[in-house]
């Protein structure tokens, strides 16, 4: 096919269509980046719901503790001052072993309710921490989830934007050869233009018969890799001899940005 005329149009839309992937691929990626953002917040939150939880159990059990603590005492006072009333000594060493069981049940529900005091001030303190974290965390993300929908919003204006300047240069593009160009595409064969370098496919470096390379230098023909499939080029007066720097690794770029210059 003779291709020439609409060669250097086509590598515009390529260029298009390399930006509209990158565009298309950060857009796709904001919504999860977003749900990142808040993941973090959810987690506090539940933490701190949890907090809270342990925070009540811990006070209850104080009450009860404080509550048991106080019928002891009672207990202990009364015990002690039935001591001066007893007449035989069998009773008073009876006595004396319930006060000392009476001492050591008091003594540890003392050591439970230090405990429980020393557990609500741990949870308080963590709670004060959430609290300071979340209120950071909030804020900071409110920033970024704006921040994101902006992205968002100017990511798809930018590829509206592309997709009419691409229809604009696709009608200039001769039919056959953007159908060419538009089934490898859609196959995910991207970049589809490729440069020839030296004797081989830009692509797959596949070397190519003699015969091919004559037509593609000479007659300015794009050619299909029959290893890969891409369409090989070579720009009319370039030379392909093993420049790698001009019509190297990436297709898309270099080359074809220059050949939007003479458009502009
Ligand atoms: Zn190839």
């Amino acid at each position: 096919m003779r291709a020439t005329d609409s060669l250097e149009t086509l590598l515009s839309v390529q260029t298009l269509d390399k930006k509209f992937a990158d565009l298309e691929r950060r857009r796709d990626e904001i919504p999860s980046v977003k749900a990142d953002v808040s993941r973090e917040i959810t987690a506090l939150e539940h933490e701190r719901a949890e907090r809270a939880e342990a925070l009540e159990q811990v006070r209850l059990d104080r009450r009860r503790h404080e509550g048991e603590l106080e019928m002891q005492q009672e207990h202990l006072a009364r015990y002690e001052r039935q001591l001066g009333d007893v007449k035989t000594n069998v009773a008073y060493s009876a006595l004396l072993t319930e006060i000392q069981g009476t001492r050591r049940a008091i003594s540890e529900l003392e050591t439970e309710i230090l405990e429980e005091m020393e557990r609500r001030e741990a949870i308080e303190l963590r709670i004060r921490e959430i609290d300071t974290e979340l209120l950071q965390k909030r804020a900071a993300a409110a920033d970024t989830l704006k921040e994101l929908d902006e992205e968002q919003g100017s990511v798809e204006r930018e590829m509206a934007a592309l997709e009419s300047r691409r229809n604009g240069m696709v009608s200039e593009v001769s039919p056959n050869l953007y159908r060419l160009y538009d089934r490898l595409r859609r196959g995910r064969r991207f970049p589809a233009l490729v440069p020839l370098r030296g004797n081989a496919c830009g692509a797959c470096h596949g070397r190519l018969p003699p015969q091919v390379i004559r037509e593609i230098q000479h007659d300015g023909q794009l050619h299909p890799c029959e290893n890969c499939g891409v369409l090989i080029y070579i720009r009319p007066g370039a030379d392909a001899a093993g420049d790698d720097s001009e019509q190297g690794a990436e297709p898309g770029g270099t080359a074809a940005r220059g050949a939007e210059a003479p458009r502009a």
